[in-house]
């Protein structure tokens, strides 16, 4: 895959990259956000103030800017989600609103819910084992999927985290019609594409549907490291397989999946 940009352009994407977008809390001079491990010692945590923290992580990983993205994570009947217009750091547990999963309608929360709250309950309504959805626009990830290229496994991470992956065409964000395409497609893929708009990942746990949408802004930039200094080499159909029989992915997994 040849990238057709002079020299000195693929240097300055390259130093970009490897300066990274994003530098751990303890450097960035942020205050750290409270742990979901060191919250759930000191008490249970609530579904809500899961999502909220989560949507700290969200921003801290660059994931998102401004207000862009939504997050949801279901508790029963009720689905918990990101205001719209809040952006993903800027939300307080009280902040969310819930929505009932049968009748569509805001039952707790006095903020509007996200734009998106109709593909959200959709793919809940077709995935009864989904627990969260992230919806993400990050920006290597949206870049390289609007550029046509696919995004595949180059790494094993890729194999273990994202489960299904899929890509859909442009859709009007927001509209019905993107919520059914979406619904639809969630039906077999648990990783989604989405061209000229972003990410969406959905997971049994909060932490599973973080760590989907993390890793695909990871293979992104990968990807387009490999493309800036030489050919992309991808993991080939055994190869994945492969990682996919080992016994430690399978533990990997089940521990996504718990939210452990
Ligand atoms: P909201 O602020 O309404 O969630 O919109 C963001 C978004 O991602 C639209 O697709
Ligand atoms: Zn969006």
């Amino acid at each position: 895959m040849k990238s057709g940009l002079s020299f000195h352009a693929r240097f300055s994407i390259f130093l970009f990259l490897e300066r990274g977008e994003t530098k751990p809390a303890c450097c960035s001079g942020q205050k750290p956000a409270l742990g979901i491990r060191s919250m759930r010692r000191r008490t249970k945590v609530s579904v809500r103030e899961e999502l909220a923290e989560y949507g700290i992580r969200v921003a801290r990983a660059g994931l998102v800017a401004g207000a862009g993205g939504n997050i949801s994570a279901r508790e029963g009947n009720l689905v918990w989600m990101k205001p719209s217009g809040h952006a993903m750091d800027d939300m307080a547990p009280g902040d969310l609103c819930g929505m009932d999963l049968a009748t569509g309608r805001q039952v707790r929360g006095r903020n509007r819910p996200t734009s998106e709250s109709a593909m959200h309950l959709g793919i809940y309504r077709a995935r009864p084992d989904v627990r969260a959805i992230f919806h993400t626009h990050s920006a290597w990830a949206s870049g390289v999927i609007a550029s046509g290229v696919e995004l595949r496994p180059m790494f094993a991470e890729f194999v273990n985290d994202l489960g299904r992956t899929g890509t859909v065409p442009y859709v009007t964000p927001t509209t019905r019609r993107l919520a059914d395409t979406m619904a639809e497609k969630a039906r077999t893929c648990d990783t989604i594409f989405m061209v000229n708009h972003g990410v969406l990942a959905v997971g049994a746990s909060v932490k599973q549907a973080f760590y989907r949408v993390a890793v695909v802004e990871d293979a992104a930039k990968s990807l387009v490291a490999a493309c800036i200094v030489g050919t992309p080499r991808f993991l080939t159909r055994a190869q994945i397989d492969e990682i996919l029989s080992l016994d430690a992915v399978k533990f990997r997994s089940k521990m996504m999946e718990k939210g452990a």
